[in-house]
Parts: C-alpha cells; structure tokens; sequence
C-alpha cells in the first residue's frame, strides 16, 4: 500500500524534504523520516502505511476526549502505525513506536470507502484520526475525510499538534475540530521526553483557532514532571488566549511503557490543576482517567448549573434544553446535533 507522500519537496543529491511536520525531516535516498513510517524510495517520497490500519473501532467520542462536540455520539476511531514523536509515556507505544523500534510496517489493508461505509454501519457520526500521530498519515487520513465529508459526516483529529501550517491548511476545508495535546508549557519537557519542541504545538493551536476548527486540549499530568503551579498556569493562561471557550482535560498519568518511576497521579493535583485552569479564566476545565470524578461534569459557564453528567466515557445524564443551559437559557459552547451551533 505504497503511496506517493503529499506536500515534500525534492532536493539535490536525491534527498527529499517532508513537508508534513515540524521536523521537515531531509531524508536521503533509502532511508525513512524520524516517524519511520516514509521514505525515501528512489528521489520519491513515499508513505508506507496509506490504508494500513493497526486500529478500527466505533468508540464513545467522550473516549477521544470531545467532551464539547456531539456529546453522546460514536466515532469511527482508526490509526496506521507510526508517530513523530518519541514520548516515554506513550500509551499506545505497541503501535506509536513499532516502526522505530524495529523497522515493522504492518496492518489491515483498507480502502478510504471501506472506512467510510464502516462508519456509517456501525451508526458512527464522525471519523477519528486518532491512536498514534494522524499527521504521519495524512495521505490517508485525508483522502477519508473528503469522502467522509461528502456522506455527511464529522472528521476528528486527535494529534500532538506537531503538523506544518501546510497539512493543517490542506485537511482544514474537511476538518470539524481537533482534539490537542499540550504536554507542557516547557521546550525542555518537548525536547527531552517528547523528540520534540514546544513552539510549534503552540502555533497549530492558534492555527486552528483561526481556521474555525473546533478545539479542546488534553494534558496528561505527571507527578513531578509537568505538575508544578508555574507551569500550569502557563498552559492554562495558553488555552485561555486561545477562547476561554476552550475545554481543557487534565488526564491521569498512570506508569507506562518507560516511565515507570512514579506513581499515578494524586486526585488532589489532578483537582489543583483545574483551578488553576478555572483561575485562568476557562469555562470547562475537566479530570480524565478518574472515573465517577466530579470533574467529569459539564457545568453551565454562567449558573454553575449541571449539564452533561459522566461515568468515564458513558453519559449517564444530560440536562440541556437544546445547546442551552435549561436554568439560565446559557448557550453551551461546542458543537451539539440539536442546534448544530458552533
Ligand atoms: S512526518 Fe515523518 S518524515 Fe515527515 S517531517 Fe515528520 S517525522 Fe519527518
């Protein structure tokens, strides 16, 4: 399922340069990106992994996390292998991490219509790119968000926010919203945990912003890496130039992959954070990872009022008259299929 790679420029001596993410990665003849999952095939630039999946399946979208985006629904989740990032906490390393590791190109082989007609089937309203890094497979990631678009449903990205202005600019006509990590506030965290700088991430978010992408950012907490108060209101007082509007999740860490040198995060910081965050001036702050929390709420940013009441991913309650609080008549910010407002 050898594919011709999207947006990369040739160069001299045969190396090319990929255009996809912000490592712009030059790549010699016969050899692969810092992803590992294109290459460099005789002065072509190639992804391996177009309509490759090492993941399908209809999730709650509540599991991406969208707290704010069709609440309730089910989104068609899929994933090649392969990730731009190198982070020691990833929680989907066995796929995230298989190319670099080993070379490994492996998968189901799909075609864009297939993907979409499973959606469909299975009675999804979106399609997720999700699981690894969707940038890494934005040929394909791409060419089922048109046909996704054209039989009427939602296109999610869920990403580090690594990818150039380009590939954000060329997917946004088909992309409803993006689901964002901010791992920290730090370059130092970007560079030594992630293989990665912070600059970048920052300039896909207000990026999107200003292409009308719906956005929510996630942040795993970790005890003693990215947990301090300085640094949290450094994220915080981020969202909040982005729209207060903006839900940010804090997530539980648990110990992965390689950071098995501390222990899962205290409800006490998960909770700290979100006032930080609600200091900060954010109107929908959340706790992931701690099911039966009452940070998993969606209250009314005016009344304080109840609205989406959750048990990990499943909604056990919804009090909302349309897209609005039914105490106070508030429009809640996101994207709901009652009112379709954005
Ligand atoms: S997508 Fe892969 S090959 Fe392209 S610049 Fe990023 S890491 Fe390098």
């Amino acid at each position: 399922m050898v594919r011709e790679a999207l947006l990369y420029e040739k160069e001299e001596g045969g190396s090319v340069r990929c255009g996809l993410c912000a490592h712009r990665c030059r790549i010699a003849p016969g050899k692969r990106g810092l992803c590992a999952v294109r290459e460099n095939q005789g002065g072509v630039l190639v992804s391996l992994v177009y309509g490759l999946l090492a993941a399908e399946n209809a999730d709650p979208i509540e599991k991406k996390p969208f707290f704010h985006f069709l609440p309730g629904s089910r989104s068609f989740s899929i994933a090649t292998l392969g990730c731009n990032f190198r982070c020691t906490f990833c929680q989907n390393h066995g796929i995230s991490q298989l190319s670099r590791e080993d070379g490994r190109i492996t998968g189901r082989p799909r075609e864009p219509e297939e993907i979409v007609a499973m959606a469909l089937e299975s009675g999804c309203q979106s399609i997720a790119y999700t699981y690894t890094e969707p940038t890494v497979y934005f040929e394909f990631a791409d060419a089922v968000a048109v046909i996704a678009r054209e039989k009427g449903l939602k296109n999610l990205l869920v990403t580090n926010g690594y990818m150039t202005a380009a590939m954000l600019e060329r997917m946004a006509p088909h992309l409803d919203a993006a689901n964002v990590d901010l791992k920290a506030f730090r370059d130092d965290f970007y560079n030594q945990r992630c293989g990665a700088r912070r600059e970048p991430v920052l300039e896909s978010l207000r990026r999107m912003k200003e292409l009308g992408i719906w956005v929510e950012v996630t942040t795993l907490l970790i005890p003693e890496l990215n947990d301090s108060v300085e640094e949290l209101q450094g994220i915080a007082g981020f969202i909040a130039s982005l729209g207060r509007e903006t839900p940010w999740h804090i997530s539980r860490f648990h110990p992965h992959y390689r950071m098995t040198d501390r222990p899962p995060t205290p409800e006490a910081s998960l909770h700290g954070a979100a006032r930080i965050g609600e200091d900060a001036g954010l109107k929908y702050v959340y706790c992931g990872n701690v099911p039966g929390d009452a940070g998993e709420t969606t209250f009314c940013a005016h009344c304080g009022f109840p609205l989406i009441q959750r048990y990990g991913f499943a909604i056990e309650a919804l009090h909302m008259a349309g897209a609005a609080c039914p105490h106070c008549g508030t429009l809640l910010d996101g994207f709901f299929a009652a009112s379709g407002a954005a």
